[in-house]
């Protein structure tokens, strides 16, 4: 590939890659057409996305993104899918500007929906791991690899949308989404499943014990907070006293101990 790192500094070089991608898209080529989808919505350099207007149109792009993701399971299609949803065209950070517009992305094509974005950062990671060989994703060089730790990591927070949020710490900028504290588990459940250890962690770690008897192997969740585990409704109800006062806020902490660093970008003002 001899794509690493011509795109900003090299401008002799664009117009005839983005000539070469635009007519292997046309003539069907995954690739091309997932990379130029991929340059029109993730591009934030001016000049790229000058010339890039001429090659590829915003109506074709969405199409190209579609394509990669509905016909060819593409992961960085649904990595790229989820960030779209979540940051909506509709989603505004109070007065300012839409949060892609702001950064010189080109807008996102979709309303705001925390399941959508949260389905397709779960495709992204399903379709990675059932790749052959993982790290031959070609598009790296010119928008970076991807990433199976970041998108569990945003697949994960996102579901933390669905969480009751006393603390007002996680995504104060985000439209209200109603409370599924299940749909929440589920998805920590699933990334558990997939072996990635902060939400084995958040669940409980991977020997949790039942916080009244300290017996091994507990069964149950609370069902308020998700984290702190039980081996059976007797040892939960006996618990309660002790847990109510923090069942509101474990949850938060505990993924604020495990992702904290992942909300740092999201909270820019
Ligand atoms: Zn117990
Ligand atoms: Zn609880």
């Amino acid at each position: 590939m001899v794509f690493a790192g011509l795109l900003p500094c090299c401008p002799d070089a664009l117009l005839p890659l983005l000539e070469l991608l635009s007519k292997c898209a046309e003539l069907g080529v995954v690739f091309a057409k997932l990379t130029l989808a991929r340059m029109h919505f993730e591009c934030t350099h001016d000049a790229v996305r000058q010339s890039l207007a001429t090659y590829v149109s915003p109506a074709a792009a969405l199409e190209y993104l579609l394509e990669a993701a509905d016909v060819h399971n593409a992961c960085e299609a649904h990595a790229l899918l989820g960030t779209l949803h979540f940051q909506g065209s509709d989603c505004n950070r109070g007065a300012a500007a839409p949060v892609r517009a702001a950064e010189g992305r080109a807008e996102s094509p979709f309303p705001y929906s925390v399941d959508k974005s949260i389905d397709h950062f779960k495709k992204a990671v399903e379709s990675y791991d059932a790749l052959a060989e993982p790290k031959q994703l070609v598009t790296r060089h010119i928008l970076g690899a991807f990433s199976r730790e970041k998108v569990m990591i945003r697949v994960c927070v996102t579901a933390t949308m669905y969480m009751n949020n006393p603390t007002g710490l996680l995504f104060d900028d985000r439209p209200f989404v109603s409370q599924d504290p299940k749909r929440s588990r589920a998805v920590f459940k699933w990334a558990a499943s997939k072996g990635f250890s902060p939400a084995v962690a958040i669940l409980g770690g991977a020997n949790p014990k039942c916080a009244h008897c300290g017996g091994n192997n507990p069964s149950n969740h609370c069902p308020g907070c998700m984290c702190t585990r039980y081996c059976s409704k007797e040892c939960q109800r006996k618990h309660w006293g002790n847990h109510k006062g923090e069942c509101l806020t474990i949850f938060h902490d505990e993924v604020l101990a495990n992702f904290g660093e992942c909300f740092v970008p999201s909270r820019r003002s």
